[in-house]
């Protein structure tokens, strides 16, 4: 044996031994975080389950609030109802273990999608915030971005193309707005895909037809969160015929003001063999997924309504 093979020899086995101490010391390390963790947890709370994607469309009345539990252990609030439920949506996601909603979007800025939006900024970590680039002039809306300012977030302003994630079998897509139109903020709402391995959800917001004629990306899905609380604005066979769902839910308030949702909105439904599942008699709706095939869990908690 040389000289040179032996140096490499010794100094691998010095190698060996600093990887050994450097093990020995990590796993000390980590059961003492582990330990420090499992004091500070309560008991009500459950670690989020890797490898589920949970979709929560949260029993608001009439409005839209749907939590997500992803695949990643990172969650997403979409939208978040009238003004007096900030504190039942918060106690509902810590509830689940969530400390910190890592990506919320205001699809739109009308009081039944942002109300309790800025109470949600307040009372949680925020990561990223998209909402459409358009302004209206109400309290809520000006609440809403002076929480946002005070806690000194960032908005990004959503825009058909862009990826909210985008791993490999894991992705969240923005498919619109593709444009803003000022003065129609129904027809600014953010429509979002998101795609598990074999699974696919479409959210609409309020976008009613006008709106989902621009876009221009595949819409198909398995599951369809109706656009706009059941509206025959929104759900038209054209639509049906892109989106193709298995499965639609739809969010609103028993007894609403504007007929929601319309009958033929329901007829369509029921022609194209659609599943549908309603937060006004079904209670709050979770869709579950591995990646391959979902289920559904109906009369979930509703929220309450704030004191
Ligand atoms: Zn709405």
């Amino acid at each position: 044996m040389n000289c040179e093979v032996l140096k490499i020899k010794i100094n691998s086995k010095l190698a060996a031994k600093l990887a050994a101490m450097f093990i020995v010391i990590s796993l000390v390390l980590c059961s003492c975080s582990l330990s420090i963790n499992t004091d500070s947890d309560t008991e009500s709370k459950t670690t989020p389950t890797s490898g589920t994607l949970s979709v929560h469309y949260l029993d608001v009345g009439q409005g839209d609030s749907i939590f997500i539990e992803l695949p990643n252990q990172k969650c997403m609030l979409i939208d978040a109802g009238e003004n007096m439920y900030g504190k039942s949506i918060t106690e509902y996601i810590n509830n689940l273990g969530y400390q910190k909603i890592d990506y919320l979007v205001a699809t739109h800025p009308h009081a039944d999608h942002i109300g309790s939006m800025a109470y949600v900024v307040k009372h949680n970590d925020i990561g990223e915030i998209y909402m459409p680039k358009v302004a209206t002039t109400t309290k809520t809306y000006e609440n809403l971005l002076n929480a946002i300012s005070d806690k000194g977030l960032k908005v990004k302003s959503a825009k058909a193309g862009m990826n909210i994630v985008d791993d490999n079998d894991f992705s969240i897509n923005i498919l619109a707005p593709v444009t803003i139109e000022e003065d129609d903020l129904n027809n600014c709402s953010i429509i979002l895909k998101m795609n598990y391995k074999s699974d696919s959800f479409l959210f609409l917001g309020d976008a009613e037809k006008k709106e989902l004629e621009t876009v221009t990306a595949d819409m198909s899905a398995e599951v369809l969160k109706v656009g706009h609380h059941g509206s025959r604005t929104s759900t038209t066979k054209a639509l049906l015929e892109e989106v193709n769902p298995k499965y639609a839910v739809i969010s609103l308030g028993k007894n609403n003001s504007y007929g929601h949702p319309h009958k033929s909105t329901l007829k369509l439904l029921d022609e194209f063999g659609v599943e549908t599942y309603r937060t006004d008699e079904d209670g709050t709706i979770v869709i579950s997924t591995e990646g391959s095939g979902v289920t559904i869990k109906t009369g979930q908690t509703s929220m309450k309504r704030d004191e």
